[in-house]
């Protein structure tokens, strides 16, 4: 997915070059019918199935530091935290939108960088292009991203499913990302494995379908903004309370070491954000097809707590094994 020449301004592109040079890159797709080049695309969607559309913003010096994160992966993370959402609902992606303010200064490599990123982390989940919108911005730079997708009615898991005493799951690993970030604002070098979970999330896609196929989830969200605040979510919409064990929350080995030498940053790991992982409810009964899962999907599906009704709120073990009552609340940006 290489562009060949390479081209030095986007004063020298202009905004039709750029377009037509990112149009050149996308490959077609038979239920694209009209892609990028008219004035909306037109495409075809599966039968019978429910349009699924999320939308995220990324803005520079909010979300992302350009001096920390290398183009190709931006353009990878601004694709994968919008399919990280259809992963959520149980879902299947097909259609990108981008959106971009770019910067005059912005360098040809940079955004071809970024662009080749984008369109193969939409490839990989085997999603098109289809449309967007270019402008310059007399600031920095913005990202705003649309993907749809489709999930049957009777397939989609929504955050307000969750029924009590169902026992709540986490995929993967949590606190790599946030760790990794803490570690950049500190001006020090995260490791390889903590810097590619921060720059370089995986969608969980195949995760979230297997689960709506296989009805095994009964709510589901993904963690973006930290574990405590998207469990809260699920809490609100779902009006329930909940259970959770700190102990048995999956870190992988960088942050199991890592809290041993700072344990006054465990909370890091429970509020941090973009993990990018699947939190969902499940029966307890299903436990054992949800372990065939996870060693079919070669992905840890580990249970970190239990439903409770609504007036036991949030109650949380700590690794010291004392118990207390949080506020689940994590990233929000309004917020001090
Ligand atoms: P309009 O003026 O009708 O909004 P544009 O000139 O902005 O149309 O866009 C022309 C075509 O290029 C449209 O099909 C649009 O979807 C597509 N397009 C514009 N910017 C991007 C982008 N960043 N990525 C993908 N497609 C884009
Ligand atoms: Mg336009």
């Amino acid at each position: 997915m290489s562009e060949s020449t390479p081209f030095k301004s986007l004063a020298e592109l202009g905004e039709f070059g750029l377009i037509d040079r990112i149009k050149r890159q996308v490959l077609q797709s038979p239920d694209v019918v009209c892609g990028i080049g008219d004035d909306c695309a037109a495409v075809t969607l599966p039968e019978d199935k429910l349009l699924l559309t999320s939308k995220d913003l990324l803005i520079e010096d909010v979300h992302f530091r350009r001096c920390w994160t290398d183009m190709y992966s931006l353009g990878r993370k601004s694709a994968a935290v919008n399919l990280s959402d259809i992963a959520a609902m149980g879902g299947t992606p097909h259609h990108f939108y981008l959106g971009v303010g770019l910067p005059t200064d912005l360098a040809g490599i940079e955004l071809d960088n970024f662009c080749r990123g984008f369109l193969d982390e939409a490839l990989a989940a085997q999603t098109t292009l289809c449309g967007g919108d270019t402008c310059r911005s007399n600031h920095s730079l913005l990202i705003s991203v649309t993907v749809q997708g489709s999930v049957s009615a009777t397939q989609m898991i929504r955050r307000d499913g969750a029924q009590e005493g169902e026992a709540l799951y986490v995929s993967g690993t949590l606190g790599d990302s946030a760790l990794a970030l803490a570690l950049l604002k500190k001006g020090e070098t995260p490791s390889d494995y903590l810097s590619q979970r921060h720059h370089r999330p995986t969608p969980r896609l195949a995760l979230g379908r297997a689960l709506a196929e296989q009805g095994l989830a009964s709510s589901m969200i993904d963690i973006s903004d930290g574990l405590l605040a998207d469990l809260g979510h699920i809490l609100k919409k779902s009006s329930l309370g909940a259970h959770i064990d700190q102990q048995q929350i999956p870190l992988s080995p960088e942050v199991r070491a890592h809290l041993q030498q700072h344990p006054e940053d465990e909370t890091t790991i429970l509020r941090g954000g973009e993990d990018y992982e699947l939190l969902f409810s499940a029966p307890p009964r299903r436990g054992d097809d949800l372990d065939q899962l996870s060693s079919q999907l070669n992905l840890p599906l580990t249970r970190i707590g239990t439903l409770l009704p609504a007036e036991k709120r949030l109650n949380i073990v700590q690794l010291n094994g004392s118990e207390h009552q949080v506020c689940a609340e994590g990233f929000n940006h309004f917020k001090s």
